[in-house]
């Protein structure tokens, strides 16, 4: 059987996130579509950066 890798980082991917192995593979990709899309300014906020702040 053939798996392909997530399209982002290479690694395995995670069924829940496919065809990306995590939720941070996921939104990067997103990212990536909506900034081609609509050129948006900024740096656009994840959960987990927000996560950081305890
Ligand atoms: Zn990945």
């Amino acid at each position: 059987m053939s798996t392909k890798p997530c399209p982002i980082c290479k690694k395995p991917r995670n069924e829940d996130f496919s065809p990306f192995c995590s939720s941070r593979c996921r939104d990067k990709d997103l990212s990536a579509w909506f900034n081609d899309g609509y050129a948006v300014a900024g740096d656009p906020a994840s959960p987990e950066d927000i996560a950081k702040g305890d």
